[in-house]
């Protein structure tokens, strides 16, 4: 990706990095205040029924007490005045009376016209009461009362006995309904009608025309409580919540763009760097032999890119390869390995004609072509013949088939020969392997690793020893750090290895002097004549 993409990228993760959590706790903000709301609303409808049960057992309580005085004469002044006492302590309970054959005799609030026929009760109620609803008094008309009653005694009350009447301001409606005929016993603020008649038995809660409304069946009896509440409050709940989490969200996105902006700019400035590492000349190469496991000579040396930064320190190319691919850097660094390269190794190769260097090469040096003429020019001019250079691929190198094929027939014609690289550890199919002409193949440390443990992936190992033997393939197996792997390639029939048993990447210094002493893989008399300038070096 170019230097504008990096921006335009960075940027977007930033903006996004900053509205994404803001949007967030906007958003559970939203979905909190309605929550918060939903749940008052359930709080309240459980609260009116709550107050009706007790107000139930309240008054059954009262029958009770009135049923403990047999001798008493009903509706004598003396019992009134002990009903009357009763009445006065609950809240809801308007009076007393006395209840023989479904009728009220006598009553607290007055006897005029009375006995009163009640008719049919509505149902009954928990504490073995009986209920009717809509009850009016002859001496006071225009007052419905609910009737609970058992054992020659009633209780007048309020139908809106299950209704807080204290909390008459509060913006929640309140309503407590009986749940056959959705008959409206109580109530207080706005209650819609259509509201009470969505009522199924079942708890309810939805929002219309400016209200959220919930529904609650009782437990003990089929009557219901509803609770609405208009959805202006739930906003400004929803308000509330946002003054809290919103700057969160916002303190969250800051950091996170920050964040991004940080990582952008060490990336853009590391990359930044790798462009001046040029100018600075600031790379190196060393150099890894690669051994014969037949007789242990030295027959070359894998070519490692080395960036020392201007602070001194050393980058990884596990670093700064990819960086320098994904910045559209990656053939400059190529071509500067292979600069050095020849510029170290010249003298070692030219005398040494049986001597390899190996060059890793990226995909992009081979999709982009020209590294055949590159290669050509620098070998001429250094006096060196092409076969002394092995270029390393990886699978990737080979992603586009057609393309690879081309440069690969044409660097193979020029003279030089190609490794596969990292071998196993990509994902392209074995089917390419065919169709190429190549010279070696790497088997990749990961690999070499497994031998001598009972790893099953050890089996894969060997699988692809046999693999690269049937298609003719010489091998050169990385990665190796003890004798017990190099027993076991060589058994196996495997040519070449490099690895820290033998050898750490070195300079080139280094390098001479370990194929000095390892012996280079040539016949003992061309050895002298190499043995000279590399003493010298
Ligand atoms: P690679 O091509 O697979 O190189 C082998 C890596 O394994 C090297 O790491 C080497 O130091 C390390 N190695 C060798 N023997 C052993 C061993 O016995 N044990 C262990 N643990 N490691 C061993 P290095 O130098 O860090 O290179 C890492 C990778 O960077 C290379 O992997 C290669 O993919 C890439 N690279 C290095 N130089 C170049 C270059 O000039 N061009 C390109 N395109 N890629 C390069
Ligand atoms: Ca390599
Ligand atoms: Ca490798």
């Amino acid at each position: 990706m170019n230097k504008t993409g990096t921006v335009l990228l960075a940027s977007t993760i930033g903006v996004l990095a900053l509205v994404v959590p803001f949007s967030l706790s906007l958003y559970l903000a939203q979905a909190q205040g309605r929550e918060d709301a939903l749940a008052t609303l359930h709080d309240m409808a459980d609260d009116v029924l709550h107050r009706a049960d007790n107000a139930r057992m309240q008054i059954s309580d009262a029958i009770t007490a009135l049923n403990s005085n047999p001798g008493e004469l009903p509706c004598s002044a003396e019992q009134l005045t002990r009903m009357g006492i009763l009445s006065a302590a609950f809240s809801h309970v308007a009076g007393m009376a006395r209840l023989e054959n479904d009728a009220l005799v006598c009553s607290t609030l007055g006897n005029q016209d009375l006995p009163l026929n009640l008719g049919k009760p509505d149902g009954n109620r928990p504490y073995g009461l009986r209920f009717w609803s809509g009850i009016e008094l002859p001496n006071l008309p225009g007052y419905q009362f609910s009737v609970l009653g058992r054992d020659g005694y009633a209780a007048l009350a309020y139908p809106d006995l299950a209704i807080d009447l204290l909390n008459r301001e509060s913006p929640v409606s309140l309503a407590f309904f009986t749940g056959g005929q959705r008959r409206v016993l109580g109530r207080r603020g706005v209650i819609r009608d259509e509201w009470v008649d969505r009522y199924q038995g079942q708890p309810l809660q939805f929002e219309d025309d400016g209200y959220f409304v919930v529904m609650q069946p009782s437990a003990a009896t089929d009557n219901a409580a509803l609770a609405a509440m208009p959805s202006s409050l739930v906003q400004a709940q929803v308000r509330r919540s946002a003054y809290i989490l919103g700057p969160v969200g916002l303190i969250l996105g800051v950091l996170l763009t920050w964040a991004v902006a940080v990582i952008a700019r060490r990336r853009m400035s590391l990359a930044g760097e790798l462009q001046a590492a040029f100018e600075r000349d600031e790379f190196f190469v060393e150099y890894q032999p690669i051994i014969d496991l037949r007789d242990g000579r030295c027959v070359g040396a894998e070519a490692l890119a080395r960036w020392r930064n201007e602070n001194g320190a050393l980058v990884s190319p596990n670093v700064f390869i990819p960086l320098a691919e994904a910045n559209g850097m990656i053939q400059r660094v190529t071509s500067r390995v292979m600069e050095i390269v020849v510029r170290d190794a010249a003298t070692l190769l030219r005398g040494n004609p049986r001597l390899h260097i190996a060059i890793n090469l990226s995909s992009e040096d081979l999709h982009a072509g020209g590294v055949e003429t590159r290669m050509t020019d620098l070998v001429r001019q250094a006096g060196m013949r092409p076969d002394s250079l092995v270029l390393e691929i990886t699978e990737r190198g080979l992603m586009t088939p057609e393309k690879a094929r081309g440069v690969l027939l044409a660097v193979r014609a020029g003279g030089f020969r190609v490794a596969i690289d990292d071998f196993g550890t990509g994902h392209s199919s074995l089917s390419y392997l065919a169709t190429y002409e190549l010279d070696f193949l790497k088997i990749d440390k990961m690999f070499v690793d497994t031998l001598g443990t009972d790893a099953p992936t050890s089996l894969v190992t060997f699988h692809i020893i046999e693999l690269a033997r049937s298609l003719g393939l010489q091998m050169i197996a990385e990665g190796v750090e003890t004798e017990a792997q190099r027993d076991i390639l060589r058994a196996r029939g495997v040519q070449y290895a490099q690895g820290w048993l033998f050898g750490r990447p070195m300079s080139i210094q280094k390098l001479q002097e370990f194929a000095a002493r390892a012996g280079q893989g040539l016949p003992p008399t061309d050895a002298s004549t190499f043995l000279g300038p590399a003493r010298h070096a």
